[in-house]
């Protein structure tokens, strides 16, 4: 949206001086992009599946959020928990800066993420306080009970956010459009329907990615070839250099139209 400024204000300048006072009213009418939101059980998820929509979302004039609903602290088989903990919160959070973006943690312990009505609440309230107008988040179709817990979580936590009759201390928030990321741990039925260019962003975020110590492969996973070549595939498939492939939730594919 940035650019789409820049770009009025420019064409409109360069034409003529008498185009100001309609300049202004187009910048008036423009929408604004809004909160985009990564809500991911563990810091590594947000930032490689979720990050580069995240990026594209802020280059675009919107806001980011990442919140981890884990430290991801038992992820490595050499580093204590703790230490590895700190490490991981860390590099959430220099990478989600070096994005422009905030990074919010909730504390539950790594493989012991609860689906319950404490922690939908939890988040709930994390939504309301950031007040996205899109969430994306883990597909269920995963083999990780993380994973799956943080997709559950999020429906309830989306329908609770919403209800202007639940009491919290924020006011209600409903957070319009929902998609699902594409992760190597949840491709169970994953079915991508939207592409998003992500070239402007790509090694912004290829260098955001870098700050994990697990970005390299050292718990066992090639986290670096895997993202970088998946982001080049959906590009190649979707007409862009880089591309980041979501699945919209079901409610959103529902089209009513009064001519085709
Ligand atoms: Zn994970």
């Amino acid at each position: 949206m940035k650019k789409r400024r820049e770009f009025i204000k420019t064409s409109v300048a360069a034409s003529a001086g008498l185009w100001v006072s309609g300049l202004d009213r187009a910048w008036a009418t423009l929408p604004t992009p809004g909160t985009i939101m990564s809500i991911a059980a563990h810091p590594g998820d947000g930032m490689f599946s979720m990050g580069s929509s995240v990026a594209q979302h802020i280059a675009n004039g919107g806001k980011g959020t990442f919140l981890s609903l884990s430290l991801g602290e038992k992820g490595h088989n050499s580093i204590p928990t703790t230490e590895y903990g700190h490490m991981q919160q860390e590099a959430m959070e220099e990478s989600a800066k070096l994005l422009g973006a905030e990074s919010r943690f909730l504390t539950y312990p790594d493989a012991e993420i609860p689906f319950n009505e404490e922690a939908s609440l939890a988040v709930c309230d994390e939504i309301r306080r950031a007040k996205p107008s899109i969430i994306i988040t883990h597909w269920e179709g995963s083999w990780h009970k993380d994973h799956k817990s943080c997709h559950e979580i999020v429906q309830y936590a989306i329908f609770y956010a919403g209800l202007k009759t639940l009491q919290r201390q924020q006011p209600a928030h409903y957070a319009g459009k929902l998609f699902y990321a594409e992760n190597w741990e949840d491709m169970d039925e994953y079915q991508q329907d939207t592409y998003m260019d992500i070239t402007e962003v790509f090694e912004q975020w290829q260098t955001a990615c870098a700050l994990f110590p697990m970005w390299r492969g050292e718990t066992g996973f090639r986290y670096h070839d895997y993202y970088r070549s998946l982001a080049t595939m959906r590009g190649c498939l979707s007409g862009f250099t880089h591309a980041a492939a979501l699945m919209t939730a079901s409610g959103q594919r529902v089209k009513n139209l009064k001519e085709f």
